[in-house]
């Protein structure tokens, strides 16, 4: 019998439901979320409440936004059925804006949590709405559930939020819903562009996935490969999808959401955002930092697609060279600043430009910045002994990463096919914010990405950049 992609993902998710494994990457693996449940119209968890008999929520607020009010009304009626009487918080959002996971949006929900003395927080609905709900409920310390309304990211049942504090992204350690429950009908008939914009996030572990051994060859930073594998599972089996009819018919196929939920497991079990999160999200981060703004093609996982296109042009490109093999000379002036660099002919920025450069890139969120970019900032004799060990593991780099990527064509060709964007023209963005995205997102964050080691290598000039962007055909 033909192997069912959908329940061999589902099987998958049940095993590690609930569980901790001892792993032989030398790290525990948990995953908190005990259950996963598909569930018409909220009955089964006004059910599953009810037959509680320790921990039966006294006071249940149940938040969502003006997208997911009509299934919050069908939750909260359900709920009712079953004796609750739950509160209900809508995020305060502006008539054709988004609401905005930031400070004042988490505060107003901590403050009705805390009014109403709720035990219970649900979420209805899906980025935003999970973000905010998982941070306040950590604040209060108090249950939370996910009650799905897209497949349009993976952060359901991971243990980051993802919010915007001080005008920057940032990326909190929360703890994960006890359980995610969702009506298979509501997300099948989520927007599209949601299901692409899901699709799209998913497609980026496969560069991030890249992303996440480089740190660890580089840098020696933690990798587990078990749980490289289930990633690529998860996305690998979305993929097989998307020669079905339903993306073409406007639907979302079924196992995309179970992908996203074992991508976003995935990052709970890692206990970190690395294995789904490298440059290509550091990119749609810089956007939305610099380029604010909603509107329908600006989900977040609209944003990482056309990072994914461009972050996989930078791997080809630095696939073809050769192993890095400039003497570096530290302490030796370049011709062009005068400043010390670590390898004659690359211009490297010393700390005082990095930061003017910081400065008037960013704003005034710029020092937030400034203290991410210090932390892999590297002094001349740091860089020449960091060029050494990657010309020392060139050979045994590229042969890890070679099954971990496809090509750009082949991203770009999956990512029309589901109605997801591939030009920044799409999402409403210029030439510029590609342009100034290759060049300062990978300041954002202290993790290590394909970007800096593009910038280690010395292939990250003006001109290399132009030649990526070219390639990955997201100006066109
Ligand atoms: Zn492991
Ligand atoms: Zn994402």
């Amino acid at each position: 019998m033909a192997c069912d992609p959908s329940t061999s993902l589902d099987r998958v998710i049940d095993e590690w439901l609930g569980t901790s494994l001892d792993c032989s990457c030398g790290r525990r693996h948990e995953v908190t979320t005990r259950s996963v449940v598909r569930d018409r119209r909220g009955e089964i968890l006004a059910a599953d409440l009810a037959g509680r008999e320790a921990g039966r929520p006294r006071w249940i607020l149940v938040c969502c936004d003006a997208n997911t009010q009509t299934v919050a009304a069908q939750l909260v009626a359900a709920l009712g059925c079953r004796g609750f009487d739950p509160s209900v918080v809508p995020l305060p959002a502006s008539p054709d804006e988004l609401p905005v996971p930031d400070e004042a949006t988490l505060d107003a929900l901590h403050e009705a949590g805390g009014a109403f003395g709720c035990d219970l927080l649900i979420g209805v609905g899906s980025g935003t709405v999970n973000d905010v709900c998982k941070a306040a409920a950590t604040r209060l310390s108090i249950e939370y559930i996910a009650y799905a309304t897209a497949a349009s990211m993976n952060g359901y049942t991971s243990t980051v939020a993802a919010l915007k504090r001080g005008g920057l992204k940032v990326t909190d350690p929360v703890e994960a819903p006890t359980a995610v429950y969702y009506d298979p009908n509501v997300i099948a008939h989520a927007p599209q562009e949601l299901a692409a914009a899901g699709f799209a996030d998913l497609l980026s572990k496969y560069v991030c996935h890249a992303d996440w051994h480089l740190a660890h060859a580089i840098l020696g930073e933690h990798y587990c490969p078990r749980l490289g594998a289930l990633s690529a599972q998860a996305v690998d089996t979305a993929v097989a999808d998307t020669s079905s009819d339903e993306y073409v018919s406007g639907t979302t196929p079924p196992n995309l959401m179970s992908a996203l939920l074992l991508s976003g497991m995935v990052m709970a079990m890692a206990g970190s955002s690395s294995p789904a999160s490298g440059g290509e999200h550091l990119i749609s981060h810089f956007w939305d930092m610099t380029r604010p703004g909603s509107g329908g093609r600006r989900w977040h996982g609209s944003q990482v697609g056309i990072g994914v296109l461009i972050t996989s042009a930078l791997y080809e490109r630095l696939r073809q060279m050769d192993r890095p093999n400039q003497t570096p000379r530290p302490g030796v002036p370049d011709h062009a600043t005068g400043h010390p660099t670590a390898i004659v002919g690359r211009s490297t920025l010393t700390w005082d430009e990095l930061q003017a450069g910081l400065r008037a890139c960013f704003g005034h969120t710029s020092e937030s910045v400034i203290d991410q970019a210090r932390q892999k900032f590297l002094s001349p004799d740091q860089r020449v002994a960091r060029v050494a060990r990657i010309a020392d593991r060139w050979d045994t780099i590229w042969e890890d990463l070679r099954p971990m990527l496809k090509s750009t064509d082949e991203l770009r060709a999956l990512l029309q096919r589901v109605g997801a964007p591939v030009t920044v023209g799409e999402l409403g963005l210029d030439t510029r914010a590609a342009i100034d995205a290759l060049e300062w997102a990978r300041h954002l964050r202290a993790r290590y990405t394909v970007l800096d080691f593009a910038a280690d290598v010395g292939a990250f000039t003006p001109e290399d950049r132009e030649a990526v962007l070219e390639a990955s055909g997201v100006l066109s």
